[in-house]
């Protein structure tokens, strides 16, 4: 059998492995912080007739500007973003590609700061971008001081920061926000994919956009709106840099038929968001819960956990597997992330958690 290390594959290529969070069909899958809700029946209806409308036109290239999806958007963000500020394509995922396409490329660095979500670093290679690592404060914290010493430290073209992060939940406040952009001349991107999550009177970094036209906010519907398999990213920029990422997408990359349904999923915002605070509450018990297991829980804004003082990380997480419940082994030393459930997945992982847990652990 052929192997792609048989093939003539590009030399930086050569002995990685792909983006691969397993996918298997268990009772209760809490690995890769989607929403566990399903579609709200109200809504599905009307998503259900766009798409419908769209199939119509399907012959027909989609509206390559997708004018009516940048509308929407820009709408539910608010903070006065006009459409020309807002840029979407097939999940964040993508959206970040193009961004390090546009902007990162043979001879610029990325600075990331790990553990931080594992994809950065892939864009990164998949562009011909370099990779520096970044140190973070105790407690997986962002001071501004530290970002501002790691970017002088390492001069970057492109940096990244989740806030909150992946996979620790951990916050990121606007100031190290404020003082990266103010610390080098290349391209800030704030990824605020679990933005929806995050306290209802904490600010966003989209307050910061106007007169920072290096500063780019990407948010996703695969969170909060329970819509990852419709794989719907956005990022809100200043105009200029939503025409530089026009330069690398490829012609019509958003499907009508994402768009319609994407616009369905918009106009009921308030419905597709209503278990967002189920999910909290979920996610505080689940904590409440590892904690009286003697787990230590480090503090989240997002819908998942990471716990430690886990003594055997991968026979735990096969344990829970074992009883139908699956969660993520980030390779952290140490500690597991579990996202946040429905209030019967929650019990089931917990109930699990007990069985696996010496007594006095
Ligand atoms: N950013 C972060 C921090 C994430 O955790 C994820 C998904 N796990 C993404 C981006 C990508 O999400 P999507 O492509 O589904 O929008």
């Amino acid at each position: 059998m052929t192997s792609f290390a048989d093939l003539p594959l590009r030399a930086d290529l050569v002995g990685r492995s792909p983006y691969g969070a397993p996918q298997l069909h268990v009772p209760v899958t809490l690995n890769v912080n989607e929403n566990t809700h399903p579609v709200p029946d109200e809504v599905r209806a009307d998503i259900l007739r766009r798409v419908g409308a769209a199939l119509d036109e399907v012959n027909r290239y989609p509206d390559r500007e997708f004018t009516a999806l940048r509308e929407a958007l820009a709408r539910y963000l608010g903070h006065d973003l006009s459409p020309a500020q807002l840029w979407a394509a097939n999940g964040s995922n993508e959206v970040l590609q193009q961004v390090f396409q546009a902007f990162g490329g043979p001879g610029r660095t990325l600075l990331t700061f790990p553990p931080t979500y594992s994809m950065y670093p892939n864009y990164a290679l998949t562009t011909g971008t370099a990779v520096v690592e970044g140190r973070r404060d105790d407690d997986f914290r962002l001071s501004p001081e530290t970002v501002v010493a790691e970017i002088e430290r390492t001069r970057p073209d492109l940096v990244v920061l989740a806030a909150p992060n992946n996979p620790t939940g951990t916050p990121v406040g606007l100031d190290a926000v404020r003082a990266a952009y103010d610390a080098f001349e290349g391209v800030l991107v704030v990824d605020e994919a679990y933005g929806e999550f995050m306290p209802a009177d904490a600010p966003s970094a989209l307050t910061l956009l106007p007169g920072r036209p290096r500063l780019a906010v990407s948010r996703t519907m695969s969170k909060a709106f329970a819509f990852a398999g419709a794989r719907l990213g956005y990022l809100a920029a200043d105009p200029a840099f939503i025409d530089a990422l026009r330069l690398v997408r490829l012609p019509y990359h958003l499907s009508s038929l994402t768009q319609a349904a994407a616009l369905g999923a918009l106009d009921h915002a308030p419905l597709m968001l209503r278990m967002v605070d189920e999910i909290r509450t979920q996610r505080d018990r689940t904590a409440a819960g590892l904690e009286a297991l003697g787990y230590r829980v480090w503090p989240s804004w997002t819908n998942f956990l990471l716990f430690g003082g886990v003594e055997d990380p991968r026979a735990l997480w096969q344990g829970l597997l074992d009883r139908g419940v699956l969660i993520r082994d980030l390779a952290i030393p140490g500690a597991l992330r579990v996202s946040a459930g429905t209030a019967e997945e929650t019990d089931l992982f917990l109930d699990a958690m007990t069985s696996l847990t010496p007594v006095g652990a």
